[in-house]
Formats: structure tokens, sequence, C-alpha cells
């Protein structure tokens, strides 16, 4: 058997367009890295970021924050999460999304998510009708989109508001509708290993005026709110302000003049992690004993990581892992008793009170491997990744030759 060994780190984040760089450069040269100025607006990132980021989702109003996690407590905060409110989350999800929910005093609500990693609908009109839940924050984790019609509609049957995390599904659309234009409020993330980076960035996009108003003053605007541009009418925010407390989560405006530029790329982005998606999905299913989610005709997703569940117990999956990170390829693996990295699961969040079983998602995440796809990954590359995968399942004990 070859040793081979991929020459790649899966890891690699995407580089600042040169444009943002020069912008960057100017600001910090002028200092002006705050999203206000004092006596008039001194320059106008966040907020140019702000207008361009709800025209391409078709949204009214857009706020810029300092993470995707700040934004989903905001949107949160405005959809009347206080102590004692229920939230709903589908319970395959990234910590930054229940951690938003005790931000605000929440009570998470987990729902079971499929082996096709989304939520399991007959779980959510159930769990929405024993908890009295009044908030759903449906994740699009890993960015598998679930049929947002049919969610819509059970919310709205439910009395359920509506409040989607799409840190993953930038660029992402069901059956021709952007995700987070579904929900009440949309959440974004610009951490890096998303589809737009800053390090570290949200954003929330709303069509409601009175939820647009709050959130500027929940992100912690001062009285300098009239320098947003994406807002509603500065009376409508003037007339909450005594109410809102500023939680100061704003984004800054260094964060702003790298992102604006990287609007443009989403689509070229979206078009080359699809292609390697689609190789390195074609490949790992060919594999005996790998099965990859199978992702509806309507999702048009962003493939900016591939999904992937190995059919055999956790000793064997972990002994494959480790094998395949030996030669260079680094899978996240959901099933781990102890979390590693970004591989954390509900049932490690211990101040989450899990009144159900969830054996549903259990058994999912168990057999669970996540790749990251980076932009720069090349067809050879891809091909190689799944020879390894393939030839280290076979070396196991018991099993067959790897299938090519
Ligand atoms: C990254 C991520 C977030 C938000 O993360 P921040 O680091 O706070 O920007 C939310 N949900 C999911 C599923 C994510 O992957």
């Amino acid at each position: 058997m070859s040793r081979s060994r991929l020459d790649l780190d899966l890891t690699t984040p995407e580089p600042i367009p040169e444009a943002g760089i020069t912008r960057a450069v100017e600001l910090m040269r002028s200092g002006r890295l705050f999203r206000y100025g004092e006596l008039h607006a001194d320059q106008l990132e966040a907020s140019k970021l702000e207008a361009e980021f709800a025209a391409y989702l078709g949204a009214r109003y857009c706020v810029a924050l300092n993470s995707g996690g700040a934004a989903m407590f905001v949107a949160l905060k405005c959809a009347g999460v206080e102590p004692g409110v229920k939230v709903l989350v589908n319970a395959f999800t990234l910590a930054p999304v229940p951690g938003a929910v005790a931000h605000a005093g929440g009570e998470t609500v987990w729902v079971e998510s499929t082996e096709d990693c989304v939520i399991d609908l007959g779980d959510l009109r159930r769990k929405a009708e024993s908890s009295g839940a009044s908030v759903l924050l449906l994740s699009h984790m890993r960015g598998h989109i679930v049929d947002l019609e049919a969610v819509s509609l059970l919310c709205k049957d439910l009395g359920v508001t509506l409040i989607e995390d799409c840190a993953h599904t930038l660029g992402a659309s069901w059956d021709g509708t952007p995700t987070g234009r579904f929900g009440a409020l949309g959440c974004f993330s610009a951490q890096t290993f998303k589809h737009i980076n800053a390090g570290e960035g949200g954003l929330l996009i709303t069509d409601d005026e009175t939820y647009a108003a709050k959130a500027i003053l929940y992100s912690g605007s001062y009285m300098l709110f009239e320098q947003h541009q994406a807002r509603p009418d500065v009376q409508l925010i003037q007339q909450f302000a005594p109410q809102i407390p500023n939680f100061s989560l704003r984004m800054s405006a260094l964060a702003a003049a790298i992102l604006r530029p990287q609007l443009a790329l989403l689509e070229q982005r979206g078009l080359i992690w699809n292609k390697r998606y689609a190789q390195l999905a074609q490949l790992l299913g060919r594999v005996a004993g790998i099965r990859i989610p199978i992702r509806n005709p309507k999702e048009h997703f962003v493939a900016s990581s591939i999904q992937f569940s190995l059919n055999l117990e956790s000793a064997e999956i972990e002994a494959v892992v480790a094998a395949c990170e030996a030669r260079g390829v680094h899978i996240k693996w959901f099933g781990r008793e102890q979390p590693k990295a970004f591989t954390g699961t509900y049932e490690h969040w211990k101040y989450v009170r899990n009144e159900y079983a969830l054996e549903r998602t259990a058994a999912v995440l168990r057999q669970l491997c996540d790749l990251r796809i980076p932009l720069e990954i090349s067809r050879e590359q891809v091909a190689l990744i799944v020879q390894i995968i393939s030839e280290e399942l076979a070396a196991l004990p018991n099993r067959g030759a790897p299938v090519t």
C-alpha cells in the first residue's frame, strides 16, 4: 500500500482581497476604527457594509455586530427571549448557538436532527407543543438546509418566531429564496472559517422595523444611530432608546472594510466549493461503509465542508480518523467522548437542561465526520483524500480491499 500524504493544510483560511487590505491600512493610518463618528459620520464602512449586505439578501434592514453569536443573541432579545423563555434548537449545532440562548437567559429545548443533518420536523412539532417554546433558533449547521417552506408554515401554525442561524449558508438558498429570508430574523457570521472572513464578525438581517430599531440599540449605537444606512426611521429608534440596553456588540470599521469586497466574491467561491464538494461526494459515496447526507434538489447549498458518516464502531472510527490525520487528512468527528476543537455536541454542553433523550441525533453524531474544503484544494488533492480515507478503512481488521 502506498503511504501517500496530503500536502495541504485543510484549515487554511481564505485571504483578504487586496482592496480590503488597502482600505484597512488607510483606516489604521487615520485611526478612525470605530464605526461611528462623534460629530459627524467619520467613515461609513460598517454602515455601507450593512446596506450592501441587506441589498445582497433583499432584506430591508441589517445590523453589523462583532460575532455571529452576538447576532443570534441580539435576534433572540428582539424576539422577546428572557429568563424562562424556551427556545427550540436543532441538536446538531455549534456551541455559540445554545450559548446565545443562555446569554439571553432563555432555555434551550433540543430538537432531533436527522441523518441528513437537518432538523426533524416531526420532533419539532412535538417539542414545540410539549415545551411551549415561543422561538425556534434554526441552525443550518454545516450548510445543510431543511425544507424552509415547511418550517415556516409549521412555525406559523405553532405561533413560534423563526430565527435562522446562517453561519454556514451565506450565498445559499432554498427554492430560490436566500437563507435568512424565511425567518423573522437571520444571523450570519464572518468568523474566519465561514464564507466571508473578518476574523470575527456577525450580521443580522430583518424586514421588521421594530426588530431593526431594537437590534441597532442593543448593538450599542449610543445616540449615533442616524449614521446607519439600512435602518428604520430615526423616530422609531429614538422611541425605543430609553428602554433598550447598550450591549456594546458593534462591528469595527476595520472588520467591515475587509468584509465589503468579499461580498462580490461569494458567487465565485460558491462555484468552486460546490465543484470540489461534488467530486468528494461522488468519490466518497462509492466507498463501502461511507454515507453522504442526501440533499433536496430545492437546496442550493454552498459547500465549504462535507459531512459523511462511517458505519463503524466508535473505536474503529477513532482509529481511521487518527490514521488519516497522520497522513495529513484532518477529519473532524462528532462522536468523540471528549470534544476536540469544533466537535463539541449537545451532550457536552451541560449548562443546557436536557429533559429528552435524543436517540436519533446521538446515533447520527456518533458516526458523523466532517472535512473542511479549503478553496485552494485541487482535483488531485480531493482524489488523494478519498484514497487515504478508503485505504485506512480497508486497513481496519476484517475489512475488504479499498474501493477505487
Ligand atoms: C460559526 C457558527 C456560528 C457563529 O459563530 P461566531 O464564532 O460567534 O461568529 C453560529 N452557528 C454555527 C452553526 C456556526 O458554525
